[in-house]
């Protein structure tokens, strides 16, 4: 399957905005899928390490909802998609009040990370990484300290849209302490097994991948998948919905992850990105895989 879509890679550009990013391959594309059985079917680049960037978005305000519930994160960030780009600050301005317009572009999941609960930033990142561990079933999960700094050294519009918030009342507290969490939560760093195996616990309701219980509730799995559909891909989720119908979230790192609800995980890595900023080689690659098993949703 990879062989068909290697191709697209010399269309894409790997992310150079965060300067680590810049050091992939962009010819590498990989894919695991997790079914729940011990082994994950793979292919291609699929061991090699990538860092989650908007990926963990998905995994923070499932944490934020299990730490807070609904009515507080609600009220802090919206559930509506939007056609701008994922670092656009445009809409916090038009729309009063400033309250970001979904928790999958970055003033959201800024909005987002600043609830997740813990004495210090080292407690919160200790538990969302123990959180990612769990939902993957590796225990050896941490984040990249390079890509963490060299995001932390040149997040000027990350903090341009978190001190808009917090002049309107969204976020509270030290902005660079908010952006060091944040730029640690993007860097965990993940492989495609990992991520399809994350993408199985959210497609199966939160279950534990291989044992029985569960770790994130079923209605927060649900609507985390709703998520998925209405803004994971960017501004490109509505083709992305018509093309492939999969619950998934990218990342600029090229990652994306899939949830099939009720089936399998799927876990991509493909750092040449289109111009909306989700891995080139990796949409086809899941539009092949939908319509050959017919995965959509719709
Ligand atoms: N850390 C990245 C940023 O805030 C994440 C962006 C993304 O993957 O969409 O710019």
């Amino acid at each position: 399957m990879i062989k068909k879509v290697k191709g697209y890679t010399k269309n894409g550009k790997v992310a150079d905005y965060i300067p680590a990013l810049s050091k992939a391959d962009p010819n590498d594309v990989g894919i695991a899928i997790f079914d729940g059985n011990k082994t994950c079917f793979s292919e291609g680049e699929h061991h090699k390490l990538f860092t989650l960037q908007s990926i963990s978005k998905v995994l923070t305000l499932a944490l934020a909802l299990m730490d807070h519930g609904e009515d507080v994160v609600f009220s802090k960030v919206g559930m509506e998609p939007t056609g701008d780009p994922f670092n656009s600050i445009a809409k916090l301005e038009s729309h009063i009040p400033s309250k970001p317009l979904n928790p999958m572009i970055n003033a959201g999941a800024l909005a987002v990370s600043s609830l997740i609960k813990g004495s210090s930033n080292e407690e919160k990142l200790e538990r969302l990484i123990q959180f990612v561990r769990e939902l993957s079933g590796n225990s050896l999960i941490t984040y990249n300290q390079e890509v963490a700094k060299s995001e932390f050294e040149t997040a000027d519009l990350n903090r341009s849209l978190s001190y808009f918030m917090k002049q309107h009342g969204v976020i509270s507290g030290d902005i660079d302490v908010l952006l060091d969490f944040y730029t640690k939560q993007c860097a965990i760093e993940v492989n495609c097994e990992d991520l399809a195996k994350i993408g199985y616990s959210l497609a199966q309701q939160g279950e534990h991948p291989q044992k029985s219980y569960s770790i994130i509730p079923f209605e927060i799995a649900r609507l985390v998948k709703t998520f998925m559909v209405t803004c994971g891909m960017y501004n490109a989720s509505g083709e992305f919905a018509i093309r492939v119908g999969i619950p998934a979230k990218s990342g600029v790192s090229g990652g994306i992850v899939g949830a099939v609800p009720g089936g399998i995980g799927i876990g991509i890595y493909g750092p040449a990105l289109d111009e909306k900023g989700n891995s080139i080689a990796g949409m086809k690659l899941l539009e092949l895989l939908s319509a050959k098993h017919h995965l959509s949703i719709f």
